[in-house]
């Protein structure tokens, strides 16, 4: 480990969100809105505001065309297309034109009148209802914004571009940043919002990034380049760590490493209790490219496959044909194992921040156009994707889920035009599964409640705890303040898993759980003695779930599922839970 320390050591307490330990400089990531100013210009300087805004344009068009070159070079032709679209905007002589002469009639600074003329575009694409128009208003705001940076002179900040080795500090990392992020550009993540189950949290465990969150007040604290740990077991991080403290991180960090080995070293062993239960568990993916990382893992198959990462931090909206491709990937990777295709699940915390920009600003997003009350309304964006997933259904065990169902009813229409596009692609002679399984998330409590209804209609049902909670005890899922009482063990969380998989079984459906509880290897025995006959999770917490599934009865599971049943308080079904994982692991252990 380094170099003396010569600051004193500053210790933050948050959450714990991904288990692991990073030490290195600090990134303080400050996603910087671009604030235009406004002021009058004097007649004769007026010229002078026309020329700055065309040496902003000629920066611009050097920045887009390079960057251009660069996705070319790595990624392809395809890709780069979007910006032969962008540097279009640049010379759109009606953008240029009214600027001008908006400068002239109101004697304002360019940055002012260049803002009001490509905020007038931006609506008016915006409101046109055809996807490829609404995606022109995308491209404008993007170009727009480089060019008020240009002006600025400001540079736009963004979390891939930065690729150092840093441990990166935010106040909050969107969804969409937390898809660029992976593990050689970050070594840890602390951001001063956040919870355990919100997506940026999931995509760091995924990519096995230690993160803690809720870290209050740390960006006034910290600044870029300075030495920091985080422990992401125990939801700290230390600034300017002492000497004495990096060698017992070097210490924690090599005993981590032992066990984890341990459960790395029964990885190939098979999911199945001491009592012969097989305990089949999958993963949760958000891009392709973790299908590696989940056979690294021995993971069962895909159980959730949020396809909504297709959509995020891109500039437009993904066609049928690169969809079904990556679909078609990542069925054939697993043969007859399942592969789970979540349709859309945009919205909430997840809107769309590419080219296209159809999410108005909501006060409850969690309650508001999300998922498939989105993909209802856009049914172009809806079926694009549903052809591609079910094109990809000729080449492995594909499913289909649907997410955000409150009841019979969505089910039904989403059915719907899941046929319109099976029928399509029949007429079109386009080979596919016509016996597709369909499921439903059961993440909704009115959802719950009429399980035995929806069971009836669907192929499988997956609980999605991490929202099931948020909507069942009204916590916010990514409040940090509302954290502590985000409950997973809560009475009323217990009974409605367990009358959910009632249901479920009594229709003769498997019921899984896909919600960051299932990967928790403490609630793991709790949910297999409800019922649940399936887990998906993080494929990096696969080996210790498959760990504990082989050091348990599936009896005893029961039992304590019964007994947590009878409790009336989450901090004593915790207690049970964490008692019983502790005696088995080191029951196992001692083998
Ligand atoms: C869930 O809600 O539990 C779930 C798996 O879906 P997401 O986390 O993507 O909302
Ligand atoms: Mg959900």
């Amino acid at each position: 480990m380094p170099d003396k320390p010569t600051k004193s050591e500053m210790v933050f307490k948050g959450i714990a969100a991904s288990p692991g330990i990073a030490y290195g400089a600090g990134f303080v990531y400050r996603k910087s809105e671009v604030e235009v100013p406004e002021y009058q210009i004097p007649e004769e300087k007026r010229r002078a505001e026309v020329d700055r805004l065309h040496e902003a344009l000629i920066k611009t068009r050097g920045q887009i065309s390079a960057i251009r070159d660069q996705v070319e070079a790595n990624l392809g032709q395809e890709e780069a297309r979007i910006f032969d679209a962008h540097l279009m905007v640049l010379e759109d002589q009606a953008l240029i034109s009214e600027t001008e002469r908006e400068i002239e009639t109101t004697g304002k600074n360019v940055e002012a009148c260049f803002n009001t003329v490509s905020q007038k575009y931006i609506s008016a694409f915006a409101e046109i209802d055809d996807v490829y128009m609404r995606e022109r208003a995308g491209d404008i705001r993007d170009v727009a914004s480089r060019v008020l940076y240009a002006l600025l002179g400001k540079t736009a900040e963004s979390l891939s571009e930065h690729l150092g080795r840093h441990v990166v500090i935010a106040d909050d990392i969107s969804p969409s940043d937390a898809a660029s992020l992976d593990r050689s550009s970050a070594l840890g993540l602390v951001t001063a919002s956040g919870s355990k189950t919100s997506h940026a949290v999931i995509v760091a465990r995924s990519m096995k990034i230690p993160a803690v969150v809720g870290v209050h007040g740390v960006l006034s604290e910290v600044a870029t380049d300075e030495d920091v740990i985080i422990d992401g077991y125990e939801g700290l991080l230390i600034l300017h760590p002492s000497e004495e403290t990096l060698e017992r991180y070097g210490h924690i960090r090599k005993e981590k490493q032992v066990f984890e080995q341990r459960m790395m070293a029964a990885v190939g062993e098979p999911s199945v209790t001491l009592d012969d239960v097989a305990v089949p568990l999958r993963a949760n993916i958000e891009k392709e490219d973790e299908c590696q990382l989940v056979k690294d893992h021995a993971g069962e198959g895909i159980g959730l496959f949020r396809s909504e990462y297709l959509y995020l931090a891109v500039p437009k909206v993904p066609d049928e044909e690169s969809q079904y491709k990556t679909y078609r990937t990542v069925a054939e990777s697993f043969g007859d194992l399942p592969v789970v295709i979540r349709t859309l699940d945009l919205g909430g915390d997840k809107p769309m921040t590419g080219a296209l920009h159809l999410f108005p600003h909501e006060d409850n997003p969690f309650l508001g156009f999300r998922a498939i009350r989105f993909c209802l309304k856009h049914q172009d964006i809806f079926k694009t994707q549903l052809r591609a997933i079910l094109r990809s259904s000729a080449h492995g065990n594909v499913q289909i889920m649907f997410p955000m169902i409150s009841g019979t009813g969505e089910l039904r229409q989403a059915k719907a035009v899941m046929r319109e596009c099976q029928q399509e692609l029949t007429a079109e002679g386009v080979a596919h599964n016509t016996d597709i399984k369909v499921g439903s998330m059961i993440e909704i409590p009115s959802a719950a409640l009429t399980a035995d209804q929806l069971a009836q209609e669907c192929a499988f049902f997956s609980i999605g705890t991490n929202d099931l909670i948020q909507y069942l005890l009204a916590i916010d899922r990514v409040n940090d303040r509302i954290a502590h009482l985000y409950e997973p063990t809560h009475p009323a969380v217990l009974r409605v898993i367990k009358e959910v998989v009632d249901k479920g079984h009594a229709a003769g459906i498997k019921v899984s759980v896909c919600g960051e509880m299932a990967g928790d290897p403490v609630y793991v025995p709790l949910l297999l003695g409800l019922g649940v006959d399936e887990l998906s999770m993080t494929p990096p917490l696969i080996p210790t779930a498959k760990y504990l599934v082989r050091a348990m009865t599936m009896a005893d599971a029961k039992t304590l599922a019964e007994t947590a049943l009878s409790l009336t308080s989450a901090p004593e079904i915790e207690y049970l839970c964490l008692e019983f994982y502790r005696s088995r692991m080191s029951a196992k252990a001692a083998d």
